[in-house]
């Protein structure tokens, strides 16, 4: 029954995200300043994404715990493809993974989640923090249950929520990617898709140390960029090696490689910019873990920085790096 919903989802996923075509991409007279020509969603909105997300400015505050269930089950079979803009990977055959709670007013399922890189390991996240980029960034896509199905869902402000993770460069490979990376080979041109068995839960593709995180309202990053976006960044980041990141850069759209996929920052404007404050209350953490590689590198710049800004609003202007 899940993977059958899992499979229907997908379809309509590929129909709603792929059926425009390649007309649009990140570079020249098809890249991101010109996407509002066939795009008027992406022209002119308030709520665009990604944005810099300036931890000075951020509003602290104690959301409820966020709920995420069968996270932590390996996933029995994913689909992993090239759209021509990013790396894809849906769920074939396994559980439906689900969030509730945080700042959510309702359940959202999975539907998908993908990538975005740079054309080195300076660049290549969307979103920024005290405009500070990441080599990478997984975002993971889920769509408001109450709406049926994610094209439903696209035509409500709380249709869709994505759940964005931030990497950062090691010496040492990440092994929760190998399965994974050794895949990517397969699916270098366009269009090409390829079946993992076996895969890691999604605990372990990401990480579970989640009680940290930014919150606002936003948009999909491409095309139709629409403005039905909860955004999730979560601050502990996810450690890949130079060579797995350097793996994505391989993979070639329809006009050429796609080393680079990511939108430049769109202008905040007076948006709401949420922090949740971890409690003992909202921290449930798995135990059931495998991950022993989480990441706590931007934790661990912020570890001074987050007191700062709990109690001092003179340090406003300190910087992560
Ligand atoms: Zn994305």
């Amino acid at each position: 029954m899940a993977s059958s919903i899992a499979r229907i989802v997908c379809l309509i996923l590929l129909f709603i995200c792929c059926g425009h075509g390649q007309d649009f991409g990140y570079d020249g007279k098809s890249g991101p300043d010109f996407w509002g020509l066939n795009y008027r969603g992406c022209n002119g909105g308030k709520l665009q994404s990604p944005i810099d997300i300036q931890l000075n400015n951020v509003i602290r505050k104690e959301f409820p715990p966020l709920i995420f269930e069968h996270f932590d089950k390996p996933l029995e079979t994913v689909r992993l493809e090239n759209n021509g803009h990013t790396a894809l990977l849906s769920i074939k055959i396994g559980n439906l993974p689900n969030i509730r709670g945080g700042p959510l007013n309702a359940t959202y399922n999975f539907t998908q989640l993908h990538f975005h890189w740079g054309r080195n390991d300076d660049e290549g996240s969307e979103n920024l923090i005290n405009n500070q980029s990441f080599p990478l960034e997984l975002h993971m896509v889920l769509f408001n249950t109450d709406y049926g199905n994610f094209s439903n869902a696209l035509n409500h402000d709380d249709g869709l929520v994505v759940l964005s993770f931030l990497f950062h460069r090691t010496i040492k490979e990440n092994p929760s990617y190998q399965k994974f990376e050794s895949g990517l080979p397969a699916v270098e041109n366009f269009n090409a898709s390829v079946d993992i068995v076996g895969f890691v839960s999604l605990d372990n593709f990401t990480t579970t140390d989640r009680s940290e995180y930014v919150t606002y309202r936003g948009s999909l990053t491409t095309p139709p960029c629409s403005e039905v976006v909860t955004w999730i960044e979560f601050i502990n980041t996810i450690p890949l090696s130079h060579d797995q990141i350097q793996e994505f850069r391989l993979l070639s759209g329809s006009d050429g490689k796609l080393n680079h996929n990511f939108r430049p920052v769109q202008a905040a404007n007076d948006r709401s910019v949420y922090m949740n404050i971890p409690t003992a209350n909202n921290s449930n953490k798995p135990t059931n873990s495998n991950q022993k590689s989480s990441s706590t590198y931007l934790k661990n710049n912020l570890v001074l920085l987050v007191p700062v800004i709990i109690f001092s609003q003179k340090y406003f202007n300190f910087a992560v790096n």
